[in-house]
């Protein structure tokens, strides 16, 4: 295996995969803000270009769109990566339910891809798996050795959780047997600005429904509760886990400790807008189709990641409602860039260098 240069050293290039979607995109600030170069691959299918903006301002970030499906691409785009964060995936539950079938192949498809041309070149690696591989275990704060607990095959939800461990075993095992440099992550509820409520995310759609006076629709009776982590801190513990040495060939669970009703964060978002809306209670077969299972509580344990990094919650879910809002209403303002309009204005500003590859182009709905 070719060695790599050391991460937190200048002149590191790191791939993200997903780069434009919403936890990708501030992993790139992020990036950016430390002075590292970046490359971003991502199909668009839910990402927005626009949401590179400010990334590009500050810092280089090389732009391709383009598919983690696309082996060769992958392959050209890890030769020159010292390491890489792979993102992208078909979220939300929304999106899955309605297009599980190629949410799960593209899913498989793309950590496979990725995985084996980290392996190849070299380069370190993280990868976002997803507290939706728990399924229904909801026994209180689940640590990374907690049983899974999932419904049939035969029911859309639990595909992604599917796909998502066939990543994480694929990780495990490359770990093992060709020395490959991968740490797993496990995201639990992660919400923030640019999080888009289009594929069924709560937060962003309780907002977009408060600042328009719509009901806010709660799902069920409201009664389970989940924790909201904001995006700052989970890529906070993104990087710290890449930086780390210590967490190759480990899992993490990334999330924050508050445990909420979901009727509770309507109720927090109505207060926080100032809204007329009413809490409208909509039965979980109405919203996702029938024989929909839902998850009583998800909690994450997350004293691996605090015990090995330091890493701990440094915002509250209100700071997250308020930038959600903020966020929601700066996009009414100016609604989210083009792509025309990001690689064609120069302005004075540093360019993002930006390449279509579309030798790929299977019909599917990746890349966060
Ligand atoms: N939810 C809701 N109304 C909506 C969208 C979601 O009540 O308009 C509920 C959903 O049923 C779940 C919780 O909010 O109980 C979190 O949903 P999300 O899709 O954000 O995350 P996940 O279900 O993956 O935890």
């Amino acid at each position: 295996m070719p060695s790599r240069k050391g991460l937190g050293r200048p002149g590191v290039n790191y791939l993200v995969t997903g780069g434009a979607g919403f936890v990708g995109s501030h992993l790139v600030d992020a990036l950016v803000a430390r002075g590292e170069t970046v490359t971003v691959l991502d199909d668009l299918s839910t990402g927005q270009l626009g949401n590179l903006n400010s990334a590009r301002e500050a810092g280089r970030v090389d732009f391709v769109e383009g598919s983690t499906s696309d082996e060769a691409l992958v392959d050209e785009l890890m030769a020159s990566a010292d390491a890489c964060f792979h993102l992208a995936s078909a979220v939300g539950v929304q999106l899955i339910v309605d297009h599980a079938y190629d949410s799960l192949l593209s899913n498989v498809r793309g950590c496979d891809n990725v995985m084996h041309a980290a392996v190849r070149h070299g380069a370190r690696l993280l990868f976002t798996s997803t507290s939706e591989i728990y399924g229904k275990n909801s026994v209180g704060a689940l640590a990374e050795d907690a049983d899974r607990l999932l419904g049939p095959p035969q029911l859309s939800r639990w595909s992604y959780a599917t796909a998502k461990v066939f990543g994480e075993t694929l990780a495990f095992g490359l770990c093992e047997n060709d020395a490959a440099k991968i740490t797993v992550t496990r995201l639990f509820n992660t919400t923030g600005p640019r999080q888009s409520g289009a594929y069924g995310m709560v937060l962003p759609r309780f907002v977009r429904q408060a600042l328009d006076n719509r009901n806010l629709t709660v799902y069920g009776d409201g009664a389970q509760t989940r924790c909201f982590g904001h995006v700052s801190d989970t890529v906070r513990a993104l990087i710290l886990l890449i930086d780390s040495e210590a967490a190759v060939g480990e899992v993490f669970n990334i999330g924050a400790g508050l445990e909420m009703p979901i009727v509770g964060l309507a109720r927090r978002v109505v207060e926080r807008t100032g809204s007329d809306s009413a809490i409208e209670f909509v039965p979980f077969d109405e919203a996702y189709g029938d024989g929909f299972e839902e998850l009583g509580r998800r909690k994450p344990d997350t004293s691996a990641l605090s015990k090995l990094t330091g890493w701990k919650a440094q915002l509250t879910v209100d700071d997250a409602i308020d930038d959600v809002i903020a966020y929601e209403l700066a996009a009414e303002r100016e609604p989210a860039a083009s792509l025309a309009a990001v690689a064609g204005s120069t302005n004075g500003r540093r360019e993002t260098n930006v390449r279509i590859a579309s030798r790929f182009r299977p019909a599917e709905h990746t890349v966060d």
